[in-house]
């Protein structure tokens, strides 16, 4: 069995993981996000359905780097080695002209997206040394690609994950680490509605007609990728609705 803590997982493409991964019978699920009635609620579904799925939840805002330090510290001694890594916690607030934008907005998105990460991946690795097959997937975007109208900050923190993914897999080559990043298109989570702060209409009219991904298309894809043999990283997928220019 392989142990997957997976951050950001009270909903959309985490929650999708780790159904996903739960269901293929190879991994144990160290789970979590601010809303632990959600993780709480996604734990009862998981098991219901794979009884002998073990899963760990806990309560963390990736943004507080000493509460981080102190939930991994504080794990039952039976959940202290990780294997796999999915750094998918992140969000996208406010779409708007930089000149019309909310710099609360803006470090948010810094905070949780870039330096979130980079907190959850530095106190990770001293629990993967450990490992046979040791694995960080970062969520990046198509955002971590391009540049589109009035995404300017969201996809400053997507490039910004980009490069992550890049150092990481120079600094970490001498520890094995395989490291991948996954970078969807449109996907329909919970993010337009936390983009536009509630507002489902708005978030709805995002889709324009198209069919977007779903976190299932995307948690089946980093199965696969999971998958590969240990000599086999794929370093880099961009994954796009079929529709979407
Ligand atoms: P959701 O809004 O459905 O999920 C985001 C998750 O991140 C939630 O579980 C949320 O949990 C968690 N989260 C947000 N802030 C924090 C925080 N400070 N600390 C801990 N957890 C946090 O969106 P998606 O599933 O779509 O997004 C997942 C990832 O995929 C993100 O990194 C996003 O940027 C990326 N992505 C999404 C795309 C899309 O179109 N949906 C496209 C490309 C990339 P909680 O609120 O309980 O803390």
């Amino acid at each position: 069995m392989r142990t997957v803590f997976i951050t950001g997982a009270s909903s959309g493409i985490g929650a999708a993981c780790a159904e996903v991964l739960a269901s293929e019978k190879k991994y144990r699920l160290l789970l979590c996000a601010r809303r632990l009635s959600k993780l709480t609620e996604l734990q009862k579904r998981i098991q219901a359905q794979n009884p002998d799925c073990e899963v760990f939840c806990f309560e963390l805002d990736v943004r507080d780097q000493s509460d981080i330090i102190q939930k991994l510290k504080n794990l039952p001694n039976d959940w202290k080695d990780i294997d796999i890594l999915i750094n998918n916690a992140g969000l996208s607030q406010g779409l708007d002209l930089i000149q019309n934008g909310d710099p609360d907005d803006w470090d948010r998105m810094i905070d949780t997206n870039v330096k979130g990460l980079l907190y959850v991946t530095k106190h990770t690795i001293p629990l993967m040394q450990e490992s046979t097959h040791p694995h960080i997937i970062n969520l990046g975007s198509i955002a971590g690609k391009e540049v589109y109208p009035s995404g300017n900050v969201y996809c400053a923190t997507k490039h910004a994950v980009d490069a992550l993914t890049k150092a990481m897999r120079i600094d970490l080559l001498e520890k094995g680490i395989k490291v991948t990043s996954i970078d969807p298109g449109m996907v329909e989570t919970e993010f337009s509605e936390v983009r536009f702060k509630g507002d489902k209409e708005r978030a709805k009219n995002v889709y324009n007609g198209l069919t977007p991904l779903s976190g299932k298309d995307i948690a089946d894809i980093i199965s696969f990728v999971l998958s590969r043999p240990a000599h086999v990283n794929i370093n880099d997928l961009l994954v796009m609705p079929t529709a979407q220019a």
